[in-house]
């Protein structure tokens, strides 16, 4: 059996992952990166992803990773992010009516209205459908 290395994914909110796991892939600033157990230290941000990681349930696991930091040790791998879901607890009627309000904020193109803001609010509510949909 392969050795584990610790995962923990910790927002502002909460510990929303803290387990003994086989492999990590997570969606760095510089591009995917995996990390099995003794991989090298380092020290990476995230940019708005998929983090998936496989355990002893033989599935593989998904979330939702809105940007951040994550460290890299030979036995844990620790993510803080600035919000997170496991792709079970997205709220699919809540990233559609975000999804939504995004759309029409930038196709009113009001004045003042923050356009970078509806387009990041538009890609985090696309990205939460997209997890939320790879079958639980
Ligand atoms: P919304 O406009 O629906 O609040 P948002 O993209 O602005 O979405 P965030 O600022 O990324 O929300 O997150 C705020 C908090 O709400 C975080 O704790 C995040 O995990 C949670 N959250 C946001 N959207 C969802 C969702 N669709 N399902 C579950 N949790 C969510």
């Amino acid at each position: 059996m392969a050795e584990k290395l610790m995962l923990e994914v910790v927002t502002p909110q909460k510990a929303v992952v803290s387990e003994a796991v086989d492999t990590v892939v997570a969606p760095g600033s510089e591009g995917e990166f995996g990390a099995l157990k003794g991989h090298t230290t380092f020290l990476t941000s995230l940019k708005m992803g998929t983090l998936r990681y496989k355990n002893d349930s033989g599935k593989e696991q998904l979330l939702f990773i809105n940007g951040g930091f994550a460290e890299v040790l030979p036995d844990k791998v620790t993510i803080l992010a600035e919000s997170a879901e496991r792709n079970q607890d997205i709220d699919v009627v809540r990233a559609q009516a975000a999804k939504e309000r995004a759309e029409q904020r930038l196709a009113n193109r009001a004045a003042g209205i923050d356009l970078l803001r509806a387009e990041l609010a538009l890609r985090r509510a696309i990205h939460r459908l997209k997890v939320a949909s790879v079958s639980k």
